[in-house]
């Protein structure tokens, strides 16, 4: 799947190349990369929340819940019955900033009660119900009083909980959580984290979650996709990409982690040199020619194929399929 981004003025720019992703029931995906690299992009992509100029215009993407035949979500038309359907039954998303999905002037009870009316069918009193359940479920203590608070009574880690009981209101069989722990203080974080595993693991859903911190891979990911500028550069099971980041850019992240183990020997950050270059000055070939310390000569004109390196270990590295000697001679 690609998205391309046009403006008035300007040439169009392919911000979003040829992702490819394959997400499983119970598992969770992690999309990460420094910030503007396409991530979010990419997750709103799938709930075709793309903003007016940016469009998908190259590949599908396929919904195949299992008991239903598949659907590509990209040929379905925008604001479409299939498409609310998928929207508001089968894939949730939810947020960095909480108050993007709940409304400030309704109660929380009121706001999940309405989604359960929908998704069930209920009556008020057994919505209220399953919405105290679905309050609990996420941690909330009193659930049932809390029902009644407005999202600016309840601190930001109940807050979060709170979205997060209503994206799990209709039971989606994919939950897209972009940054949702990055605004929240460590500890909180720690229990977002894993009240979310703890979700997955009783609803068994799938999981898409974008964040720029290797810390939240390591914490909750399955699989992880490394992405830059645009590019997927990297992706596989996330122990083998730790054990062996094959792309350079992995490569420098995993080296600007900094190593907490033992304070003695705090290693220096290494951040990696230079910045990310506007989408606008992505070289034709590999987007990360301008700040890779081994690139070589076919790499600013030659796209890297993707190469695999490893049992569903790929990357997109001219380094992987031949020597910068053998280029230059
Ligand atoms: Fe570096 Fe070239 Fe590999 Fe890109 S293709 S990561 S520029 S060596
Ligand atoms: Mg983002």
């Amino acid at each position: 799947m690609s998205i391309t981004f046009s403006s008035p003025d300007e040439a169009d720019i392919e911000a979003v190349r040829q992702v490819d992703l394959t997400l499983t029931p119970g598992k969770t995906l992690a999309l990460v990369g420094e910030s503007g690299c396409g991530k979010s992009v990419t997750a709103r992509a799938v709930l075709r929340l793309l903003d007016k100029n940016a469009e998908i215009r190259r590949g599908s993407i396929v919904f195949s819940p299992g008991d239903e035949p598949p659907t590509d979500i990209v040929k379905l038309k925008p604001d479409s019955l299939p498409l609310r359907a998928i929207r508001g039954n089968q894939i949730s998303m939810i947020f960095q900033e909480p108050m993007s999905s709940l409304s400030p002037v309704h109660t929380i009870g009121d706001q999940i009660d309405e989604m359960v009316i929908i998704h069930e069918g209920l009556k008020p009193k057994q919505a209220r119900e399953r919405t105290v359940a679905l309050l609990d479920q996420v941690g909330i203590p009193g659930a049932r009083e809390r029902a009644d608070a407005y999202p600016f009574q309840l601190s930001g880690g109940l807050r979060q909980r709170a979205m997060i009981a209503m994206a799990l209101a209709c039971t989606p069989k994919l939950l897209i959580a972009d940054e949702p722990t990055t605004a929240l203080d460590v500890t909180t974080q720690a229990q977002i984290l894993d009240l979310l595993r703890q979700l997955q693991a009783d609803f068994g859903m799938a999981m898409l979650f974008i964040t720029h911190d290797l810390g939240v891979v390591a914490e909750i990911a399955d699989e992880v996709a490394v992405m830059y500028l645009g590019d997927v550069v990297e992706q596989g099971n996330v122990h083998d990409v730790f054990a062996r980041p094959s792309h350079p850019y992995t490569q420098a992240l995993m080296a600007s982690i900094p190593k907490m183990a033992r304070k003695a020997d705090r290693v220096r950050l290494s951040p990696i040199k230079g910045t990310v270059p506007a989408p606008r000055d992505r070289p034709e070939g590999c987007a990360f020619t301008s700040r890779c310390p081994y690139a070589f000569e076919p790499c600013a004109t030659v796209r890297p194929e993707r190469t695999a390196v490893g049992n569903g270990h790929h990357a997109r590295c001219h380094l992987l399929t031949r020597q910068p000697a053998e280029a230059v001679a």
